[in-house]
């Protein structure tokens, strides 16, 4: 929280809740608010109490002085007699906020100290109170600033100002926990929407400090459902919320997450600004609180408010129609564990190895599973998924897709078995029926990883690309940091001629394995595709460095050298790939590059030396015809032979590639086509 004042605002209805009846949906869904402490810390949680929520945020202090009087044994006392009996007598329910002045980041000393200071009494007051964690912004670098407009790159390695940053952080959080050894109040470091030098934008600066922290198991996370949006991560459709969970998940572990702020964000995402809003009323979108609601590791953290306070036009407080609005999200919650069920199943089939034992699942996943829509296999079905698999191994398709057929003529709902026709049919060349298997297991398993990545395969193979990249981004939703999916997706936004979204994804392959030489060749392409060309020759650089060179690869670099008009690179590059072994299209490189740096003769000799490897080389018969001309347009006496010999080359280019505008522009400017004798 950030922009509002809750101190100054509604004093707190001290009503104890009248009735003990059954909990409601707030309190079963740990739902609350950022609630006032004015007139007593003990006034906040009556409050809580009396609106039946199950989740309480408080300020212990005035957050916007340094000093602050320690508490009192009474004030003690009295917080925790509200508590106890109550919902709140659970730990993890209630969760304070730090101070704003903090920042533990800072790269002055006196004012880093000062931080420490503050942040260190909070945690003891925490302590004394016997609250679990306290929110605390990471903290602004205060180096070089970005423009507001930049906005982040959430997948980026953190710069150079960021990293020492992250380092003071850590160091800051190492001293206070020198300091209170012992303590089991938590830190939770809140998500950011990375305004000015802010730190906590990107997953990974979380994960970072609690890495670099000596007890990392004193550091928990706050996720800020207004920041992250915000921030820039996906949101607006279940897909993308859900794949910013898994992210976070991987990233830095959602079971560290101890408090959830939930938020509305007034400003647009990927604004970089922090102004929340109420539920509904902001650009979040109703995906992202649905996947917070229904997130099985987010069921027992408390889920609080930090919206603006009042009545609703119904006359309603706000924070109880947001927190109902909230609860109302959480329906549905036991479909999507059904769906990893399935999905841990079908995932066996395809990477699991060879043995019957990727079936093998437990008691409540049996249990789980309706009758009448039966997508697993019985263990006499697991037995033929086995000698199909094993058929599948030896290349014996045809066996393969008789054990399914058969599978499925008796239970055309076995998800599994359509996955592995479609990998036989795709595997026998047949990608339009493969389609259709895929089509079907998707459609009865769409959160299996493997049923979403194949049908993304084949759908790139058949050339329907905008297809292909909703179905990777339905796989990545699931495995986030799946590398083939990554590289899958990039590969398909460079045919769509989205470079931009392109990078996003080679970049991601690139962090998730850095050794790998597919990974650079795909960032190398995306850079390319979005101009800079100086980063797509290193990155091939890199490849070529990781691994053994393709003679693909190779001439990928002499292109990008060329690009950079490092001609003298390309050259070479071309030579070195010649040396090993004929090719007609290293040779035309290497023409081309001759050809740019003025040395004509040598590049006519490149373009001769493609045309006898391969006669019917349209570029490199168009790089003749260019040379020619050029040699009858720059003779005085304008050689008529050189002239002959440009037509002849650029009509046989024509035969051969007949779609060539440019070159047919070239025969009517020179008149080429006309016989001039
Ligand atoms: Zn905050
Ligand atoms: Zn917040």
């Amino acid at each position: 929280m950030d922009s509002e004042d809750f101190v100054a605002k509604s004093p707190a209805h001290s009503k104890s809740s009248s009735a003990a009846t059954k909990p409601t949906d707030t309190e079963t869904l740990w739902l609350g608010a950022h609630l006032s402490v004015a007139g007593g810390l003990e006034l906040a949680v009556e409050e809580a109490k009396s609106l039946r929520f199950g989740g309480l945020q408080v300020f212990t202090r005035n957050q916007r002085v340094w000093k602050t009087p320690p508490l009192t044994a009474a004030e003690i006392e009295a917080f925790r007699a509200a508590r106890e009996d109550s919902i709140f007598a659970e730990p993890g329910r209630i969760v304070s906020h730090n101070s704003y002045l903090v920042n533990l980041a800072s790269p002055d000393d006196t004012a880093r100290a000062k931080s420490i200071e503050c942040e260190r009494t909070e945690l003891e007051r925490c302590e004394q109170l016997g609250i679990d964690a306290s929110v605390a912004h990471p903290g602004a670098h205060l180096g070089s600033p970005r423009k507001p407009k930049d906005a982040n790159n959430l997948v980026a390695e953190p710069s150079g100002d960021e990293l020492e940053g992250l380092r003071r952080i850590a160091k800051s959080i190492d001293e206070i926990h020198k300091q209170l050894r012992g303590y089991r109040v938590r830190i939770a470091l809140e998500t950011t929407t990375g305004s000015g030098t802010n730190l906590g934008y990107a997953f990974r600066h979380l994960a970072i400090i609690r890495d670099l922290v000596k007890a990392p198991e004193r550091v928990a996370f706050c996720i800020d459902t207004c920041h992250i949006v915000s921030s820039g991560y996906g949101h607006a459709t279940a897909v993308d919320a859900s794949a910013t969970l898994d992210a976070f998940d991987a990233v830095c572990g959602l079971a560290h997450v101890a408090v959830m702020h939930m938020n509305d964000s007034e400003a647009p995402p990927a604004s970089r600004r922090d102004l929340h809003a109420h539920i509904g009323h902001g650009s979040c979108g109703k995906p992202i609180f649905e996947a917070v609601m229904r997130h099985s590791k987010l069921t027992c953290v408390p889920k609080v408010l930090e919206t603006e306070k009042g009545d609703a036009p119904s006359g309603v407080q706000w924070d109880v129609v947001n927190a109902k609005a909230l609860a109302a999200m959480a329906k549905g919650r036991s479909a999507a564990r059904l769906g990893a069920v399935v999905l841990c199943v079908c995932g066996a089939l395809m990477f699991g190895g060879c043995s019957a034992q990727w079936f093998k699942r437990t008691a409540t996943a049996k249990a789980a599973q309706p009758a009448v829509l039966r997508t697993e296999p019985t263990v006499a079905e697991e037995e033929i998924l086995v000698a199909a698999d094993k058929a599948m191994a030896h290349e014996d398709y045809e066996t393969a897709l008789r054990l399914f057929r058969d599978l499925l003529n008796d239970n055309p709902t076995l998800s599994c078995a359509y996955l592995g026709m479609g990998q036989a049919l795709l595997a026998e060349g047949d990608p339009q029926r493969a389609e259709t298997a895929f089509a079907r297991a998707v459609k009865l398993t769409p959160s299996s990883f493997p049923s979403q990545y194949g049908h993304g395969e084949v759908l790139a193979a058949l050339g329907r690309v905008g297809e292909a990249v909703d179905a990777f981004r339905r796989a990545l939703a699931i495995r986030p940091l799946d590398l083939a999916t990554n590289l899958a997706l990039a590969k398909s936004y460079l045919e769509l001629d989205q470079a931009n979204n392109a990078l996003i994804f080679a970049r991601k392959s690139v962090e998730i394995d850095p050794t790998s030489a597919a990974a650079q060749i795909r960032l190398a392409e995306a850079l390319s595709g979005v101009g800079d060309g100086a980063g797509a020759v290193s990155a091939y650089e890199t490849a070529i460095e990781l691994g053994d060179p393709s003679k693909e690869l190779l001439l990928a670099l002499v292109q990008a050298y060329g690009a950079q008009k490092r001609f003298e690179e390309a050259v070479n590059t071309a030579q070195a790939l010649l040396a090993m072994g004929p090719d007609a299209n290293a040779a035309e490189r290497l023409g081309w590059a001759r050809f740019r740096m003025g040395r004509f003769d040598e590049a006519l000799a490149a373009y001769e030396q493609a045309l006898v490897i391969d006669p019917d080389h349209w570029p490199s018969l168009n790089g003749v015809g260019v040379l020619k001309l050029n040699a009858w347009i720059n003779s005085e006496k304008r050689l008529d032979a050189a002239r002959d010999e440009a037509r002849k080359a650029f009509q046989r280019s024509l035969q051969v590639n007949g779609d060539q505008p440019k070159v047919t522009a070239l025969l009517i400017r020179y008149r080429l086509g006309d016989d001039p004798r």
